[in-house]
């Protein structure tokens, strides 16, 4: 069950490939970023991913988008005058349900994250 979860191990091999040398991870951050840039304030940016590391980037990017990059100590409170850019919508990732992977095998890696833009 371990070994499926994780895919078949060519599969694995072949998407750690993929992602080196297309640079995914840093196209991510930019296309995400420049999508939260031409959102409108109030509209939904909605992104799947279907790699782990892939939902690391994305929850990253939301995680800077809602603080906006404030890393003040929470017990002080902000005094870095940081904008926050989007509300996250919910604080980890949606899963697929068991029905939706059953009717969609591909589904089973896929999560969800939403953000809306503030004004
Ligand atoms: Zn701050």
């Amino acid at each position: 069950m371990a070994a499926r979860r994780r895919g078949h191990v060519a599969t694995r091999v072949f998407q750690a490939l993929r992602i080196a040398v297309n640079s995914e991870e840093e196209e991510l951050t930019r296309g995400l970023d420049a999508a939260l840039d031409a959102l409108a304030a109030g509209g939904l940016v909605a992104v799947i991913s279907y790699h782990s590391g892939e939902d690391r980037v994305v929850k990253s990017v939301l995680h800077e988008a809602a603080t906006g990059g404030c890393h003040c100590p929470p017990e002080l409170g902000c005094v870095c005058g940081a904008v926050p850019r989007v509300t996250v919508f919910k604080a980890s990732a949606r899963l697929a349900s068991p029905g939706e992977i059953d009717r969609n095998p591909r589904a089973r890696s896929a999560r969800l994250r939403v953000a809306r833009k503030l004004p």
